[in-house]
């Protein structure tokens, strides 16, 4: 389906996975990294260490009206002062968006993918009550398809999602196994105003830098699955999946919401070093006495991937 080109590059990139871990941390530039967030860089640069990995530093930054000028440099600075090197250059997805076009017409000219003119208002009218996640119930999956502007607007680009499972290996939190149907629906992976989806250049990512390990906040458990799609749909193995519970203060050092919003700024203005912080994020794990001080190659040096797991199960049972 995808062009030759492409299908060496996803071949080089697999066949490097299985010679060498490698993990990532994804943040987003839309502001300052809380606590949560800067917690999540530290396990996932752990749990690649633990294996001699690398680690790769990628911005999410596609959704450009939500970044936020100085965000990108507040990130590298909190990750050097946290001791977390990363290998290679800083990847920007911004910079990737030729192989995403590349990856999404290579999906539209394998029929994978419809038009969809469903409005957002639409769907908000029909998706299910309580915050429960919406499912596409895929109203225009089998309609004529129509790829070009209507009445000044141009359509959604739908992933059909083959009735089943989609499941991954997942490490930390709830068994990684969903509906294709029922809980997860045909996602849209170019929206109608012409950006791409995160989905999707998650997924084209994780393949592409053969990335083995997700270390991530269980916020994104769900979005796992549609994520997972695109990858099996490429031809693709998926990564394995950790997913981090977002902060609880039981152990480690008592945090407020606010103070957790807050980042890294109060806490260094209140006389905390790195390894001051560290030792608090990894408190908030198991991993140390709250109270700890040491720097991240120390914590690494505690620590194997096999140790790791009885702290973690306990932290995201609670
Ligand atoms: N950029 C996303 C976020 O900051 C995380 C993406 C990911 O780890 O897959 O929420």
């Amino acid at each position: 389906m995808l062009p030759d080109h492409l299908q060496q590059r996803l071949a080089a990139a697999a066949q490097q996975r299985q010679q060498c871990p490698r993990g990532r941390y994804a943040p987003s530039p839309t502001g300052p990294q809380h606590l949560g967030n800067l917690r999540t860089a530290l396990l996932s640069w752990l749990i690649t260490r633990l294996q001699g990995g690398e680690w790769l530093l990628r911005l999410d930054d596609l959704d450009t009206p939500r970044n936020r000028p100085g965000a990108e440099a507040a990130i590298v600075a909190d990750l050097r002062w946290l001791g977390l090197s990363w290998d290679g250059p800083l990847i920007r997805q911004s910079e990737r968006r030729g192989l995403y076009a590349t990856v999404l017409s290579s999906l539209r000219r394998a029929g994978a993918l419809y038009p969809c003119r469903c409005s957002r208002r639409m769907l908000a009218d029909i998706s299910a009550p309580h915050g429960a996640a919406p499912v596409y119930p895929g109203f225009c999956r089998h309609q004529p398809q129509a790829w070009g502007p209507q009445q000044g607007r141009l359509p959604s680009w739908r992933l059909a999602l083959q009735p089943g499972w989609l499941e991954w290996c997942e490490q930390l939190g709830p068994s990684g196994r969903l509906d294709a149907q029922d809980a997860v629906g045909d996602v849209v992976l170019r929206r109608a105003d012409g950006f791409l989806a995160y989905h999707l250049a998650t997924a084209v990512d994780e393949l592409s830098l053969g990335i083995s390990d997700v270390v991530r906040g269980a916020d994104l458990w769900a979005a796992t699955a549609p994520q997972v799609a695109v990858i099996e749909r490429l031809g693709g193995t998926p990564p394995r999946y950790w997913h981090l519970p977002l902060w609880q203060d039981a152990a480690g050092q008592r945090l407020s919401k606010r103070e957790q919003a807050a980042g890294l700024e109060p806490l260094r203005q209140q006389g905390l070093d790195g390894p001051a912080v560290v030792g608090m994020l990894a408190a908030s794990l198991g991993l140390v006495p709250p109270g700890s001080r040491l720097s991240a190659l120390e914590l690494q040096q505690q620590w194997s991937l096999e140790a790791l797991r009885q702290p973690l199960s306990v932290a995201s049972k609670t």
